[in-house]
């Protein structure tokens, strides 16, 4: 869980297009006629920082992207975006288009009370912060906030870091530090999750509490680079950090689907996020 053992997971992923693209190679003597589509799912596709999409078509990617999201990308979302590109860890950043649906769902539920595990330089943290009101809140938990240095200029130049209260550490801890106060118990609107993956079961029960009914907590790659509908068997060519990571997603898929306090819906948006409502 250390940044080293991020970035480590980082150049780990980053082989996994090159991995992928050979299997297309092969695959391409055995089905001419998929040809041209896999030709064109191959790296660097999107600049190399919105490479985490489970969409195929690269065309239609682009096309989403082009139409709906970067038009109306806030300024400073943007600047964040570009920033983060040159940042060695850019593969964790989270999609533009995810972004625009997250600020979508901020605003229709009015969320005020939120959030988020796991901020890196903080795009969707600078997304969460536009799309709540002046006084809204964004607790934000991250085990390091050196990388947050990276966004934090654009945050304060889009007026909005007044609403984040930022805690450094495990958010394991955070969350057990939060739980002891009463008021925090069915306080929050909206909590997105996107940290240390082995740990999303564990955080369940304490963001359970934490979240109001009616509210939402939203798990991030839930579909883990398209993995888990594979056997280990089918995936064994894949670099170790997604292997070793692909149980614990397909175990909190299970789980969710399985809890029934939840109203879940696993999105395809990204690398997958799974939306919870929380109904009782
Ligand atoms: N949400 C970010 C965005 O939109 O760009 C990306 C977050 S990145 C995928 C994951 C982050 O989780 C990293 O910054 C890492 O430091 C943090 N993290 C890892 N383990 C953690 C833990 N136990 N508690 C809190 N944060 C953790
Ligand atoms: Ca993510």
């Amino acid at each position: 869980g250390t940044a080293k053992a991020e970035v480590k997971q980082a150049e780990e992923v980053a082989t996994k297009s090159e991995v992928e693209s050979k299997k297309e190679e092969e695959k391409k003597e055995e089905k001419p006629e998929e040809k041209k589509e896999e030709k064109r799912n191959t790296k660097g596709r999107h600049g190399g920082v919105n490479e985490k999409t489970i969409l195929s078509s690269v065309r239609l990617m682009e096309y989403i992207l082009n139409t709906s999201v970067y038009p109306r990308e806030h300024e400073q979302l943007k600047e964040l975006r570009e920033e983060t590109a040159k940042h060695p860890w850019n593969l964790m950043l989270s999609p533009a288009d995810e972004g625009r649906f997250l600020q979508v769902l901020l605003k229709l539920m009015n969320a005020k009370n939120t959030m988020e595990i796991g901020v890196y330089t903080g795009y969707s943290l600078l997304a969460t912060a536009l799309a709540i009101p002046d006084d809204g809140k964004i607790i934000a938990m991250d085990i390091n906030r050196d990388c947050l240095n990276v966004g934090w200029p654009s945050i304060e130049k889009a007026g909005v870091a007044h609403k984040i209260d930022f805690r450094e550490g495990p958010a394991m801890d955070t969350l057990d530090l939060l739980l002891k106060d009463e008021k925090n118990h069915n306080h929050y609107d909206f909590i997105f999750v996107d940290a240390d993956k082995n740990n999303y079961v564990n955080y369940h029960p304490k963001l359970m509490q934490l979240v109001r009914v009616g509210g939402l907590i939203a798990y991030d790659n839930t579909l883990w680079n398209g993995t888990v509908a594979y056997s280990d068997e089918e995936i064994a060519d894949l670099p170790k950090y997604v292997r070793h990571f692909k149980p614990f997603l397909v175990e909190l898929n299970n789980v969710l689907a399985a809890d029934k306090r939840i109203d879940p819906a696993l999105v395809s948006i990204g690398d997958g996020v799974t939306l919870c409502r929380r109904v009782e």
